[in-house]
């Protein structure tokens, strides 16, 4: 892989130039969009257990304030330097446009391998990670308000709420400061499986369209699909869940220790278990093992979904992939060259900045319960089912007839909180795939469904700034 000297923000700057040619936007506001507002690069020392000092390096970007707060998720990687966490936050202000979420784009990440740092220094790092931000207002309900992303879940955003309220005392919103937070501490049902959830719900909506399944020759629907997944976290677990759920089989799925195929499928809770129990994905009965994660990406599959990190796909393993089409679960997974290879190859890639944006509609849900300090459905739930008895009790009288007590209990039922949040992303994604379907279908000349995605982010963010008339 030649992924060594390569700029993940480069890349995202390509894809939108690429875009950008199909709008009628002035040069000006075109690079006022791609533009990086702000970038915080910050150094702190952590007492490790062993008594040494170590000095960590974290960031926090905020892309665009053409709407507030900025929104985007915290990294704990290794890998994390301040390319990737600009390319991360430009892609979060497009997605928020895509999926009409009224944030601007913002990431964070810490340079750190979590997997080697006890709960108790991870705490430590998020903690003070958090007051740093706080020094410089680059969080806030108002301002900026992260949430989990690789190598962060609940526990971490339960650190940061608890260390940002500490510090704004009677701040009656502090709850808004940051999303994926656990329900106890303010967060919102739904959210932990949100962005798989999204994936699913866009992914299935394109292969409800009988035009693209016929071009990628395929049928149309999800069930039998063969899906292959690449990383088992938040966002491929779920996504995985969800596929098997709905039908199709999952084929094969990779952790970075390697990855495991089976043509009958294999079951994701199974394997998931067997994981945690080996502490490998390798070896599942009936599986066979590959040494190498990235031999996943080329195994023989209708859909492929890296769910890991970026850049897994690029020139070199491009003409190697077997999938008639790639969802994007993770977020940069696909180098531009490969983008051009797939695209010629015919294969459609469902991009990420659209594809994984339910994990950002949900945290804008979450964030809009903290900020009316309700529980969805609290209000309504019981009118809605008293109402629905008398309804229904009023059709059993003029037909004279019983309705079945699974139906009854389905059509009674008043809608609880997980219940509005998965309606709400489902909308939300299928709306969402209708628009930049609708922009690629009404322009020939686009070439593949990234840049139509880019062009209704353009277009939206564009319109704010025009409407606005910010420049001075
Ligand atoms: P996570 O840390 O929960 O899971 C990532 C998993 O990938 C881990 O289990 C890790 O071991 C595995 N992995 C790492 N390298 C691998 C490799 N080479 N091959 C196979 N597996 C590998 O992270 P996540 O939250 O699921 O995020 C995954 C991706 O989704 C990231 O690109 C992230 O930016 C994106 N994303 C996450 C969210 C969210 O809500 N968490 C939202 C939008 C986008």
């Amino acid at each position: 892989m030649s992924v060594k000297n390569y700029s993940f923000f480069s890349a995202v700057e390509k894809s939108f130039d690429k875009a950008a040619k199909f709008t009628k936007w002035e040069r000006g506001i075109l690079e006022q969009i791609k533009a990086c507002n702000a970038v915080y690069q910050m150094r702190f020392p952590l007492k490790r257990d062993d008594g040494s000092i170590e000095v960590i390096e974290a960031y926090r970007v905020q892309h665009s304030q053409h709407k507030t707060p900025c929104k985007g998720g915290i990294r704990f990687a290794a890998e994390v330097n301040q390319d990737e966490v600009m390319a991360l936050a430009s892609l979060m202000t497009y997605k928020c446009a895509i999926v009409n979420v009224p944030f601007g784009g913002g990431k964070g990440g810490i340079k750190i391998n979590p997997r080697k740092y006890s709960a108790y220094e991870l705490e430590k790092i998020t903690r003070r990670y958090t007051a740093e931000l706080i020094k410089k207002n680059f969080i806030g309900p108002g301002t900026d308000v992260p949430a989990p992303d690789y190598g962060t879940g609940e526990r971490e955003m339960a650190w940061i709420v608890d260390t940002y309220s500490a510090m704004h005392p009677g701040e009656i919103d502090s709850a808004g400061c940051v999303t994926g937070k656990p329900v106890s501490q303010g967060g919102v049902r739904g959210r932990r499986e949100a962005t798989g959830l999204g994936v699913f719900f866009g992914l299935r909506e394109v292969c409800n369209m009988p035009e693209i399944m016929k071009k990628v020759g395929l049928t149309t629907g999800v069930e039998g699909k063969r899906i292959v997944v690449q990383g088992l976290g938040n966002v491929g677990y779920h996504t995985a869940k969800f596929f098997q759920d709905a039908g199709a089989k999952i084929v094969g799925l990779a952790e970075y220790e390697g990855a495991i195929a089976s043509q009958d499928g294999l079951d994701v809770d199974e394997v998931f278990n067997h994981r945690k129990n080996t502490g490998s994905i390798l070896n599942f009965k009936g599986a066979t093992d590959f040494k190498y994660n990235m031999d996943a990406l080329e195994m023989e599959c209708d859909i492929l979904i890296p769910a890991a990190l970026e850049n897994v796909i690029d020139g070199d393993n491009a003409p190697q992939v077997k999938a008639k089409i790639i969802g994007e679960a993770a977020n940069g997974p696909l180098t531009p060259e490969a983008d051009e290879i797939l695209a010629k190859r015919g294969i459609i890639v469902v991009p990420d900045m659209y594809l994984n944006a339910g994990g950002v509609t949900v945290s804008y849900f979450e964030w809009l319960k903290n900020l009316s300090h309700v529980r969805y459905g609290r209000m309504e739930k019981r009118f809605n089912e008293n109402l629905n008895t008398q309804i229904l009790g009023q059709i059993e009288t003029l037909t004279g007839k019983k309705v079945a007590d699974r139906e009854k209990e389905y059509i009674l039922h008043g809608a609880d909180e997980v219940d509005l949040v998965y309606s709400g992303l489902e909308e939300t994604m299928i709306t969402a795939t209708h628009e930049i379907m609708n922009e690629w279908k009404n322009n020939p000349d686009i070439p593949d469904m990234r840049t139509a995605a880019y062009v209704v982010a353009i277009n939206k963010v564009a319109i704010t700034y025009a409407e606005l008339g910010i420049f001075p």
